[in-house]
């Protein structure tokens, strides 16, 4: 059986992609899990992964590999999930999914493209307003406008976070 799997990263979840959506596969890493702890979406996200909606699954350790080397090359600034994300996707996309990683991450999204796998961005309704993200330096922790890219002090690739504030859902449109 093949068909498209949506892969998830953390902000698809912050998001709000999970629950309900539409009757396609939906799988993720354990990390995700982890990440979207604290979060107000972290019992919905378990209530998905309990009910079945959204498959944790490991990664290969080939195709960690595969990604890994990428990562090397391209320079990008991947956390070990984001790596993890790719890496399943690539393992679906040798079984003959078509898995689509659903991600609001440049890298995940420049790497993706790198590495031959589709992506989307996290289009849900009234999202710009509600997922609000600022650049983090990881070596000296300083923070930035979602324009930067670079730390002015160290120099560093800066990592996309989001923002910690009281979010608002804005689904109710569609
Ligand atoms: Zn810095």
């Amino acid at each position: 059986m093949s068909g498209t799997v949506y892969v998830l990263d953390t902000s698809a979840v912050i998001a709000g992609f999970v629950p309900g959506l539409a009757d396609v596969r939906q799988v993720t890493v354990q990390e995700v899990l982890e990440e979207a702890r604290g979060l107000r979406f972290k019992l919905e996200l378990e209530t998905a992964v309990t009910s079945g909606k959204v498959e944790i699954v490991e990664p290969s350790s080939s195709s960690l590999v595969v990604v890994e080397e990428k990562v090397k090359e391209t320079g990008d600034k991947l956390s070990p999930t984001d790596v993890k994300l790719l890496a399943l996707a690539l393992d679906l996309s040798n079984a003959g999914e078509e898995p689509r990683l659903v991600t609001d991450d440049y890298a995940i999204q420049n790497l993706a493209s790198l590495l031959g796998l589709s992506y989307e961005k996290v289009l849900m309704p009234g999202i710009t307003e509600v997922l609000k993200w600022e650049m983090k330096c990881p070596a000296c922790g300083r923070t930035y406008p979602p324009s930067a890219s670079r730390c002015r002090v160290c120099g560093s690739n800066l990592i996309r976070k989001p923002r910690r504030k009281s979010r608002q859902l804005c689904k109710d449109s569609h």
